[in-house]
């Protein structure tokens, strides 16, 4: 009988407004087998988001309480937020043979690729700061002071880029896709594991 494939974990981390979440969002829906990790998190919806669709929205008790239960796979303070992966939903995915995908920031995934080593790490950069800084500032969601803190957090975080497996510019958006799932494809033909 075939042994039920385990599935991969697929972390995709970048500076704020690297165009993370619109290469994600296009990645789940041409890879079918893929699901995304909805995180937990202390900050406060934007418009448009839904608890439960994008995050799961809770207090800061709420968030202590998870993290006290071991029900994070992984947790950090992002941009004086925390943020933190359900665990239970990530094991009954992998444990089905379904990918799961991780939108989670650098610190986070160093713990991920710690604690499970075979999980796939991938940092979206683009090309220039001038650009990270305009497409920040046309989101118009954070005011001047916030997205001078998120270009430093980004310029941190480009420090771990070598701690990652892959690294994809998302110069043009249809290519930077292609690019995630040629590294899918690949990973998930790896003799392993
Ligand atoms: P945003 O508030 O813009 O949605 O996300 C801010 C940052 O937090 C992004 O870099 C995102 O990848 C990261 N993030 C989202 N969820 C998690 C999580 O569960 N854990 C960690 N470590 N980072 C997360």
């Amino acid at each position: 009988m075939k042994k039920t494939r385990h599935g991969l974990l697929v972390v995709v981390s970048s500076g704020s407004g690297a165009g993370k979440t619109t290469l994600c969002r296009n990645l789940l829906l041409r890879r079918k087998n893929l699901v995304f990790s909805i995180s937990a998190t202390t900050r406060s919806p934007r418009p448009g988001e839904r608890d439960g669709r994008e995050y799961f929205f809770v207090s800061e008790a709420a968030f202590r309480a998870m993290r006290k239960r071991g029900e994070l796979l992984e947790w950090a303070d992002v941009h004086g937020q925390f943020y933190g992966t359900p665990k239970a939903f990530i094991d009954r995915m992998c444990r089905a043979g379904r990918d799961v995908l991780l939108d989670i920031d650098v610190q986070g995934a160093l713990q991920v690729k710690r604690r499970f080593p075979e999980a796939v790490l991938i940092f979206i950069t683009t090309a220039t700061f001038q650009e990270l800084g305009r497409r920040l500032r046309s989101r118009h969601s954070e005011n001047a002071g916030e997205i001078r803190r998120r270009l430093a957090d980004a310029r941190r975080e480009l420090i771990f880029l070598d701690r990652y497996d892959y690294e994809v510019v998302n110069d043009r958006i249809p290519q930077a896709v292609k690019r995630l799932e040629t590294i899918l494809e690949a990973e998930s033909l790896r003799i392993r594991r």
